[in-house]
């Protein structure tokens, strides 16, 4: 524990991060000064109120000013029990001496044979006792606060960031529009110690790994400022900021892998760790944090094909696109024979918060038990006809689910599921929609196919007579993604589809490109005349929430209100 304080403070991004998730911190300084300049006023109101003979009109009641003097003390005490509060210990440093510092001119007044100063001798010691036993509470609070959000942004094992804090980092920078890489290490064969030795001897390397990147972040040698965690299983994050090049980029990888290429020592056994990486850089490669971690995981897996120790690979779109995929293959593979392909819902709302219904995303577990994002498997599962197993699977599982809800609550919601047009075109498609649809239960109604429009294109003919059939049994089609692809205006004329989803690509750049803006309202307006709901895919945060409202879109969906979870909490969001 001693370990892991010492780690949070020696790492000032980190901690800049952690401190946003303080409430305390967050309150601005000008409440402070406000709170305080109205302590200041009714402590010299108070003063002169008591000693005022003077007498006002109230409701044309003569009152005496000094009838006053209770009024402004309580204000003075609240001013002081809210510093203590909400400022905690400046708040209650301020307070304390404050009220410390009156105690001369009282006493003073006491011995003047002014009586009336008494009460305020008395007030003022049991303000300092109630604040004090306030503070008390409040540090408790605050300490075990910050217990829990160390927890929460710690590994347990090595006591080195996790995943969320790495996440909560790069957003925290991607707000302030900051440079950094982010980078994935992963040994080849960490396996092998787990197999020979155990899980124990496992976690003891784990440790060293750990302890020696923490080394090199805390000494700065590396030039850049760096940020250290690790991810459940044995993959290690590296943040990178401050870099001048790509090569200063190299250079502080090349640092950390070269420490970890030193030998490791577990119950007397010597270890040798071969290790790959990927790496991809903010905001060159992509502008939100999920996907910089998806692309830096796309271009470590490249990096591992090489099979050579020391690989560092940096995130091109050509990967996307490479063939270079085998052990993704191998991965997915892995994933449809363990039970590791499985799904979320993300949540679609209409313009007044009400759900409309979910899209199910796919996820799948490597063999240590990481999950890995679509964006990373999906290319690769299409190219190797693996896709359409996943598709099934998701189909299948989802349809299940929503339907046993749906039976029991009546609800109406809509599950949408992607299908890859290979899959899709695929004979015996229809067949096992009518199958999920038989045996899950849900109304063809409540079910829509999300198809993507740049796949669509490719093949136009036989993808529409697909899509006709599905409609025919019901069933409700999307088209997803829609801008990115080379809209045909004539196809989608005669495509029975019933909601167009805008590609998160415009709803991103819409309040800073007014082409942007303009192009998604003409999108909504194209849809609407040809009697499609529209979507907007990717909304997170209000001003885009205010945008769509303004140009006329029927749908949301994003993180702004809400994200792909699992299935449990989506029921109870259905349950709401
Ligand atoms: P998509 O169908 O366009 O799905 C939306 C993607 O955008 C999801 O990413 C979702 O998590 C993400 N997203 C939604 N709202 C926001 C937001 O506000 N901000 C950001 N940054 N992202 C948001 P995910 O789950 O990584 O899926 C990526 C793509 O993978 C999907 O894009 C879809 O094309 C494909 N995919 C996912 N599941 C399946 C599946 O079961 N079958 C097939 N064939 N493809 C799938
Ligand atoms: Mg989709
Ligand atoms: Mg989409």
């Amino acid at each position: 524990m001693e370990k892991k304080g010492n780690f949070l403070r020696q790492n000032s991004a980190q901690e800049r991060m952690l401190d946003e998730f303080s409430y305390a911190n967050r309150l601005p300084l000008w409440g402070f000064l406000v709170l305080i300049g109205l302590f200041l006023t009714g402590a010299i109101l108070i003063q002169y109120t008591a000693r005022s003979n003077g007498i006002i009109m109230i409701s044309n009641q003569p009152v005496p000013l000094k009838t006053l003097t209770g009024a402004f003390s309580a204000i003075c005490n609240v001013c002081v029990l809210s510093m203590v509060v909400l400022y905690k210990k400046p708040g209650f440093i301020f307070s304390v001496v404050i009220l410390l510092a009156q105690y001369p001119s009282l006493i003073k007044q006491f011995l003047n044979q002014n009586y009336t100063s008494i009460s305020g001798i008395f007030t003022n010691t049991f303000i300092i006792i109630a604040s004090c036993i306030v503070y008390s509470f409040v540090h408790r609070a605050q300490l075990y606060q910050m217990r829990m959000r160390d927890q929460a942004v710690t590994d347990r094992l090595t006591g080195i960031a996790n995943r969320f804090a790495t996440n909560e980092l790069m957003k925290y920078l991607i707000q302030r529009r900051e440079k950094f890489a982010f980078v994935v290490i992963k040994f080849h064969n960490f396996n092998n110690i787990n197999n020979t030795l155990g899980q124990q001897a496992g976690d003891e390397a784990l440790k060293q790994i750990a302890d020696r990147m923490t080394k090199i972040m805390e000494s700065g040698s590396t030039g850049t400022k760096d940020f250290v965690a690790t991810r459940k299983g044995n993959d290690f994050l590296l943040v990178i900021r401050d870099f001048t090049s790509e090569e200063s980029i190299r250079n502080t990888i090349d640092v950390y892998l070269e420490a970890m290429s030193r030998k490791i020592i577990v119950k007397d056994v010597d270890f040798v760790l071969s290790s790959c990486v990927g790496y991809s850089v903010y905001p060159e490669d992509a502008d939100d944090e999920q996907t910089i971690f998806d692309y830096a995981y796309v271009a470590m897996y490249n990096a591992k094909k090489a099979n050579v120790s020391g690989t560092i690979c940096r995130f091109s779109k050509d990967l996307l696109d490479s063939d270079n995929s085998v052990d993704i293959e191998r991965t997915i593979r892995h994933a449809l024979d363990n039970d590791g392909v499985f799904y979320n819902l993300q949540p679609q709302f209409d313009t007044n918060h009400k759900l409309r219904g979910f899209e199910a995303l796919a996820r799948i577990r490597d063999e240590q038990n990481n999950v890995i994002s679509p964006v990373v498997f999906i290319p690769v599962a299409e190219k190797t006809g693996l896709v359409d197993k996943i598709d099934q699977k998701v189909l299948f599982d989802a349809s299940k689910f929503i339907g046993a809800i749906v039976k029991k609550t009546h609800s109406d919601v809509i599950l949408s599921v992607n299908a890859s047009v290979r899959h899709l075109m695929r004979t015996g498609f229809v067949d096992e929609i009518k199958a999920a649809l038989k045996e899950s239960g849900l109304p063809a109604n409540q079910l829509e196919i999300e198809i993507t429009e740049s796949i669509l294109i490719e093949s136009v003919d036989k993808a529409i007579e697909c899509i006709k059939q599905i409609s025919d049994l019901g069933v409700r089609i999307a088209v997803d993604d829609f801008g990115t692809g080379y809209s045909s205006l004539s196809y989608l004329n005669s495509f029975p589809a019933d909601l167009i989803k805008v590609d998160r690509s415009f709803i991103i750049t819409m309040n800073s490109s007014e082409t942007s803006k303009q192009f998604v309202a003409a999108i909504i307006a194209l849809g609407h005349v040809m009697n499609y709901k529209v979507i907007a895919e990717g909304v997170e945060n209000q001003e885009q929430l205010d945008t769509l409202n303004q140009i006329g879109c029927d749908l949301i969906q994003g993180f702004v209100w809400g994200r792909p979870m699992d299935p449990e909490e989506a029921a109870k969001l259905i349950g709401k």
